[in-house]
């Protein structure tokens, strides 16, 4: 009795220490273990391909020569077919960066707009009509983040179907003034247009897509969350809007993408979020998915319908990946 009442005003302290530095124990390797540890426990045998995160990021970005080469490599692998991973939400992306298309009844909500013209062109334009979606519906895009894998085909968009082009203020300012990452590969920014602040809503028809600003991989970053059917169910839906470390040693960074997953948990915790997506496919399995719908349409249950408690594992490897690598970089 004695000994837990001097534990628990610890604990309080703590737990109030948390709200304002994290709570962190000095940072040390055995820190840096516990939390990749942490990370691993989370990620199960179903979400390996998170854990990459865990892995130590650089400290600096690469010299441009090495990002564009490393980006070219990206870019020429193949293109997967388009896909359709529920009624209303359609995979128009590439290998390597996602293009999700949200079919409302008065139109399409894309999110992201891939690296250039020529994506935008053969990989959304022509995905959709195989898809027997009619791209001049498409009325809103949202892009994610301003890095240019996924603004890079949204001039071509707005040229060619005049849709409204959704991101936050502070992606738009960073994409104005300083963008952090560019390469000849990507298409120029497109012009500023609609800025959303967190918890705006986008409605189209009959849908809704909320954005939340999820700062981390730019301090921009939009999080859509919405719902997606198969049949007569209803999944709600959050897109995890930027996920990689690749800003080089910056812990306030690092603090906000754990405060942005930290905070993102409980809101897939109150909406029963069912189903975690990213913008990369690498991420969420996207592409195997597609594929066992594509051999079986109406595939029930539905691979991308992972269920809550998976979704906040997800959200958990992410916090944790950034928080090792908030040590890590603090011990350097
Ligand atoms: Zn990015």
């Amino acid at each position: 009795m004695t000994n837990r009442s001097s534990i628990r005003p610890l604990a309080g302290a703590c737990a109030l220490a948390a709200i304002l530095s994290g709570c962190a124990q000095p940072a040390s390797q055995s820190t840096v273990s516990a939390h990749v540890a942490a990370a691993t426990q989370a990620a199960g045998t179903d979400l390996q391909p998170l854990l990459v995160l865990c892995k130590p990021a650089p400290a600096t970005r690469p010299p441009q020569a090495e990002s564009d080469r490393g980006i070219a490599a990206l870019m020429n692998k193949p293109p997967p077919p388009q896909g359709q991973a529920f009624d209303n939400l359609y995979y128009v992306g590439a290998d390597w960066v996602s293009a999700w298309a949200i079919k409302t009844s008065d139109g399409i909500i894309l999110i992201d707009a891939l690296n250039n013209e020529a994506e935008a062109t053969a990989l959304i334009d022509g995905g959709m009509r195989k898809l027997g979606l009619d791209p001049a519906q498409i009325k809103y895009v949202i892009v994610t983040h301003g890095h240019g894998d996924h603004y890079g085909g949204a001039k071509y968009l707005v040229q060619k179907y005049r849709p409204r082009i959704v991101m936050s203020e502070v992606d738009w300012k960073m994409t104005e003034t300083q963008l952090e990452f560019t390469t000849p590969l990507w298409g120029a920014p497109p012009q500023r247009d609609m800025a959303v602040k967190d918890g705006d809503r986008i409605t189209l028809g009959d849908t809704t897509v909320t954005l939340y600003l999820t700062p981390g991989h730019t301090m921009g970053t939009i999080t859509p969350v919405f719902d997606v059917k198969s049949g007569n169910r209803t999944y709600r839906t959050l897109l995890w809007g930027g996920t990689a470390f690749n800003f080089g040693k910056d812990i306030p960074r690092l603090d906000s993408y754990i405060q942005s997953t930290q905070r993102m948990s409980t809101v897939a915790k109150e909406q029963k979020v069912d189903v975690l997506l990213s913008n990369h496919a690498g991420y969420d399995n996207a592409l195997p998915r597609l594929e066992a719908l594509r051999q079986q349409p109406g595939l029930q249950p539905n691979p991308f319908v992972i269920g809550n408690e998976a979704v906040l594992r997800g959200l958990t490897v992410m916090n944790e990946c950034a928080r090792a690598q908030r040590d890590r970089f603090t011990l350097q």
